[in-house]
């Protein structure tokens, strides 16, 4: 090799494993200050008066009951059809989001330019090899997706019930095994926070207390994206109920990360998902078959603001969910890449977007944490698109692994369809299908 490039080639790998290695020491234990201050971004006209109704819990977050009327439980009506291939698109969009991030994963966006400049289109072939990278075969997603099936797992197994518990015992096995059938010998990608918890004795029969403790430990400014990463399918879950939604995602957080910045961050994203689901004329315009982004922004920041408690945090987190400017959230930063707002502010820029392949490839060549990124932005928008065929063909067919997460999938929506049959019933109104389920 050219001596000049080989001394450039290690240049650039030696500062993919500095920031893999600051990565770890601040991702999971990225310790942004609770007051730290954005400029304040208003949408819409959206009111803080709206946002009054609401107590203190324990744990020091903020919940409430009380929501926009607008979202208060109504179960709409929607065909199976329509339904499963909106499921499908948002759980393909997040794990094609993971798997194509991870080309970038950790690097700057110096050295993205460097290994991919001059591509005018990424594939999954075009990962480069390294010691980070070459743990996961060339399409496959990686532990950001391994977390959101376990939840959809635990959602079949116990038949529709959100429990931390259960969730916590397959994560427990997975962080030992991986997916054994995928030929995993152990869950790789762990983060510093869900490692110490996972190696606490009662994690598994009280996560919740776990997660707090260790974020009560560690000065309660922990606030990583390890839970906003995972909580896509619990905007799917019982989308026609928003509160719900909205409760189930944060108690699925608080089974690892405690800080309501994480609770915010997974309330937000899952609620966005749901109202998605639910078409209703507030939201989407039938007739343009067009949502209204800015108006799903605005309710699902008032049902997640409920859950941050000091006030210079809302503006902070109205600012990442209404970023339009993707260089402002600065993904690559080494200090702060693992954060869940920008994790949160990734994802809700990609919500704005229209075209898959064009937002994140652009979210790639972000760096920083991008698989976690685009994890998330590949969820919203995959959800926004409702169909696999805005994927590139190349990202759909080249994913790792794409037929056991059809069947993981498929036992999924038979739980869905049944619920859902059920929700219509219980308010009267049958669904055609329902004698199916
Ligand atoms: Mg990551």
């Amino acid at each position: 090799m050219y001596l000049p490039t080989y001394i450039l080639n290690i240049y650039f790998s030696t500062q993919i494993y500095y920031f893999e290695l600051k990565f770890h020491i601040c991702r999971m234990g990225c310790g942004v200050p609770i007051s730290r201050s954005r400029a304040s971004t208003e949408i819409d006209g959206l009111s803080e008066l709206s946002l009054s109704s609401k107590h203190k819990n324990d744990s020091g977050t903020r919940t409430s009951e009380v929501q926009p009327s607008h979202l208060r439980h109504e179960v709409p009506r929607r065909s199976m059809e329509g339904l499963e291939e909106q499921i499908k698109a948002t759980i393909y969009g997040q794990c094609i989001g993971d798997a194509i991030g991870l080309l970038t994963e950790f690097m700057s966006k110096t050295v993205v330019r460097k290994h991919y400049g001059k591509l005018r289109e990424l594939e999954f072939s075009h990962k480069v090899s390294d010691g980070h990278r070459d743990r996961w075969d060339v399409g496959d997603w990686t532990d950001d997706s391994d977390h959101m099936i376990l939840i959809m797992q635990s959602l079949t197994d116990m038949r529709g019930k959100v429990s931390p518990v259960d969730f916590a015992k397959k994560l427990y096995d997975w962080s030992q095994k991986g997916f054994v059938e995928l030929g995993d010998r152990v869950g790789m990608g762990l983060g510093r926070t869900t490692h110490e918890i996972l190696s606490q004795r009662k994690y598994v029969s009280n996560p919740q207390e776990t997660a707090k403790d260790i974020w009560i430990k560690r000065g309660r400014t922990d606030a990583p994206n390890g839970a906003v990463m995972r909580t896509s399918i619990l905007g799917i879950h019982e989308w026609w109920d928003v509160a719900k939604v909205a409760k189930n995602a944060a108690v699925i957080c608080q089974a690892s990360h405690y800080d309501p910045r994480c609770q915010a961050s997974a309330v937000a994203v899952s609620v966005a998902i749901s109202i998605m689901f639910q078409k209703k004329k507030q939201h989407y315009d039938d007739k343009a078959r067009r949502y209204d982004v800015k108006r799903i922004i605005t309710d699902a920041y008032s049902l997640a603001s409920k859950y941050v408690d000091e006030e210079t945090v809302k503006p902070e987190l109205l600012w990442y969910m209404s970023c339009t400017d993707i260089r402002s959230l600065k993904l690559d930063d080494e200090d702060t890449m693992g954060y869940t707002f920008k994790c949160l502010g990734a994802g809700f820029w990609a919500l704005k977007q229209n075209d898959f392949r064009t937002a994140i490839e652009q979210l790639v060549r972000e760096g920083g944490d991008a698989d976690t990124n685009c994890a998330v932005a590949g969820a919203l928008l995959g959800c926004k698109i409702s169909t696999r065929k805005a994927f590139p063909e190349t990202w759909f067919s080249d994913l790792a692994n794409r037929m056991w997460l059809r069947e993981q999938i498929q036992r999924y929506i038979d739980i869905h369809n049944r619920m859902y049959c059920d929700a219509l019933n219980d308010q009267g109104s049958r669904h055609p299908l329902g004698s199916q389920y």
